[in-house]
């Protein structure tokens, strides 16, 4: 076993992200992972067809983590879209594992509880944001969180916060976070109207 080379060394991931890797037990890069990791390394924007339990969430998260690398400054970097908040707690617990051997910080933003603790988070410094799109703007709005350093954008879901009528929410975040930024869209189905938005929110999708 020593001597196999492990395959998600051909992601040319750094150290912290292996051990992170083999902790969770994962052995091999699942189909989604094979294809989207590369991609988003390289800077692209990524458009994944892959429904829940394909290993999307590790497909975006590793490429997230590589880019950010350490925790710097007090400002999101990252910002992670989900239209639920037991998605958003999903995708944050993924983001804490696969970066338990770095140091950065993960906040996860929802509603259905008060919004102190959040608030509390945010003001301690935050590397990667994972949110609903509702309370994020809550909290927004509330001047809680500064967006100038926002280098990366993942929605995830993309077709379920569409049918659930997030596109509103969707289009005024678009509007304040800053343009220039790599831009990862996962959807389990690729309707028509998952392909629209696509093109609006999506820079030469691979
Ligand atoms: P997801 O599709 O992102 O919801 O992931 C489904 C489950 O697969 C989660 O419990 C992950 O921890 C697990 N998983 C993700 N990638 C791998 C992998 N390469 N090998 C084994 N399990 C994985």
């Amino acid at each position: 076993m020593e001597n196999q080379a492990n395959p998600f060394e051909q992601f040319k991931l750094n150290r912290q992200l292996l051990d992170a890797i083999a902790d969770a037990g994962y052995t091999e890069p699942t189909p989604i992972q094979e294809q989207a990791i590369p991609l988003a390394m390289a800077g692209h924007d990524v458009l994944g067809i892959a429904q829940t339990g394909t290993g999307k969430t590790a497909a975006f998260v590793l490429p997230l983590l590589m880019k950010l690398k350490y925790a710097q400054g007090a400002d999101p970097r990252a910002l992670i879209l989900a239209p639920t908040r037991e998605l958003v707690m999903q995708i944050a617990k993924a983001a804490e594992e696969l970066g338990s051997h770095t140091d950065l910080r993960i906040v996860a933003l929802y509603g259905g509880v008060g919004p102190k603790a959040q608030i509390e988070a945010l003001r301690q410094g935050v590397d990667i944001l994972v949110t609903t799109p509702q309370r994020f703007l809550d909290l927004y709005a509330k001047g809680e969180i500064v967006l100038k350093h926002i280098k990366t954008m993942v929605l995830d879901e993309a077709d379920k916060m569409l049918d659930m009528g997030f596109m509103p929410q969707i289009r005024r975040i678009l509007e304040v976070i800053p343009t220039k930024r790599q831009n990862l869209l996962f959807s389990a189905t690729f309707q028509e109207k998952v392909e629209k938005f696509s093109y609006e929110f999506l820079e030469f999708p691979m």
